[in-house]
């Protein structure tokens, strides 16, 4: 199968110019002007940008909270990303209970996920259940084409938390292996004080959650990591970034060298606390995510964080949980689950309050949506960037779409969206997915689902750091 995308404004992350890109056998097979192929499908992309298929870090579908249950919509919405211009979640693998990580990483690949998988997917580990085992699996999961793993340092004293004697064990296990190690960074300790000690006072209500999540817990605990990194030499993601006392931790340490990189996500960057303010619970109750959601003041620094690669990747964190889920909460903030939605909404929001409003170039956009989080996963040139031999996943975007964010159009999998009622400029037109079309004129074409795993080779990112 051939397919031609013509005219488009090509742009990559160092780059741009307008190109005919013909995809052949799913690779991109030739760059250039004027390309004719008689039998090939012709997209025309006059006015439009071509970009590469977005690389989203971060995904949740099908998650498992505390109890094991069952919390995120599940694979078959993963058709949302693609529709934001996604073409490759990487998800998390928490352990299944009573299995390992290993067994856990074929039971989500050949169960939950089996023929629902509309995007391409590589896989981050989870550790949620550290055992004698765990350590030994490290270099089996590498062959397995896993080389990442995050522990969740929050959530004390859930069977999610991971202490530092199992953190310093991992990073030095992981060091040996060319893994790199994520990990969500929020003191436990300090969150607990703060919760217990407002929940005593009949504090309940949903804005207690930020009220109680502070930024100094946050970045105590990414200091703390880094530390650990460093002294192991063990490269280190951390993820969901959220505030300026944590990306200052951050970006002092890449300033003297650490092996280290922080990746945001779309809801810091343009939604504030103040959402949880609402004395409507069924509103409020939409934005409880952690860490929590901060201030105008983060929001600004962030984004001029992505400009100076203090911060590297933007992720979207994506945790679609239903309503009736978000109520467990209702007479008490500390039993609602966790998580936003935005898998689709990603490039949508570096588009428009990125690029559209001049704080960061079209070339930014592409590092920290696709071309970064790819070398990350180690799934790079294969994904994250428009080259000869790369799989020919592209978006093909229209400036000059105007609309407003609403569930409806930008849907998440579950009944509302975290950014509704916001301005939305530019969209994925088009998609391509290995040189197929799955979307088009902006929507998804219901196809047969063709999303398939994609193995990532080891020391990701961090080999380009140490070179
Ligand atoms: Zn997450």
């Amino acid at each position: 199968m051939k397919t031609l995308v013509k005219n488009g404004t090509v742009v990559t992350s160092t780059n741009e110019f307008v190109a005919d890109i013909l995809i052949e056998n799913e690779k991109i097979a030739i760059i250039g002007q004027n390309i004719e192929v008689p039998d090939a499908k012709v997209i025309d992309a006059t006015g439009k940008y071509v970009l590469p298929g977005g690389v989203d870090n971060h995904s949740h579908f099908e998650a498992l909270n505390t109890d094991g249950v069952t919390t995120n919509a599940g694979y078959d919405t993963t058709w949302v990303a693609l529709k934001g211009g996604t073409t490759t979640i990487v998800d998390f693998c928490n352990n299944e209970p009573g299995m390992n990580l290993m067994d856990s990483l074929n039971y989500r690949l050949n169960v939950r996920a089996k023929g629902k998988l509309a995007p391409d997917m590589a896989l981050h580990t989870c550790c949620t259940d550290f055992t004698d085992e765990t350590l030994d699996e490290i270099p089996k999961m590498i062959e397995f084409g896993v080389p990442t793993m995050k522990l969740f340092l929050a959530y004390k004293p859930t069977p999610l938390y991971m202490d530092d004697f199992k953190l310093l064990s991992c990073m030095k296990k992981a060091a040996e292996h060319g893994m790199t190690m994520m990990v969500h960074a929020e003191n436990p300790d300090i969150l607990n004080y703060e919760r217990d000690t407002m929940a005593a006072k009949g504090c309940l209500e949903p804005k207690y959650h930020y009220m109680t999540r502070p930024p100094y817990g946050e970045a105590e605990s990414v200091s703390k990591s880094i530390r650990l990194a460093d002294a192991t030499g063990c490269p280190l993601c951390v993820v969901h970034v959220s505030c300026i006392e944590a990306a200052q931790v951050i970006q002092e340490a890449r300033a003297k060298g650490s092996l280290v990189i922080g990746e945001t996500c779309p809801h810091y960057l343009v939604l504030d606390k103040h959402k949880m303010d609402n004395p409507d619970f069924d509103q409020a109750c939409r934005w409880v995510c952690s860490p929590a959601l901060r201030d105008k003041e983060d929001q600004d620094y962030l984004w001029k964080c992505l400009n100076h690669d203090w911060i590297s990747i933007v992720g979207s964190d994506n945790s679609s949980i239903p309503l009736y889920q978000k109520h467990w909460g209702e007479h008490d903030f500390r039993a609602i689950p966790n998580g936003c939605p935005g898998a689709g909404d990603r490039l949508n929001v570096l588009w428009t309050y990125g690029v559209e409003k001049g704080r960061i170039t079209k070339q930014k956009l592409v590092d920290i949506y696709a071309t970064l989080p790819a070398k990350l996963n180690g799934i790079f040139p294969q994904k994250g960037t428009i080259d000869v031999g790369s799989d020919g996943d592209l978006v093909i975007l229209d400036p000059e779409y105007r609309g407003t964010i609403t569930v409806e159009t930008n849907p998440t999998g579950v009944e509302y969206n975290v950014f509704e009622g916001m301005e939305q400029i530019g969209r994925a037109d088009t998609v391509l997915l290995r040189g197929e079309v799955v979307v088009e004129g902006g929507e998804y074409l219901e196809k047969p689902v063709m999303g398939k795993f994609v193995p990532g080779k080891p020391y990701g990112l961090a080999y380009d750091l140490k070179k």
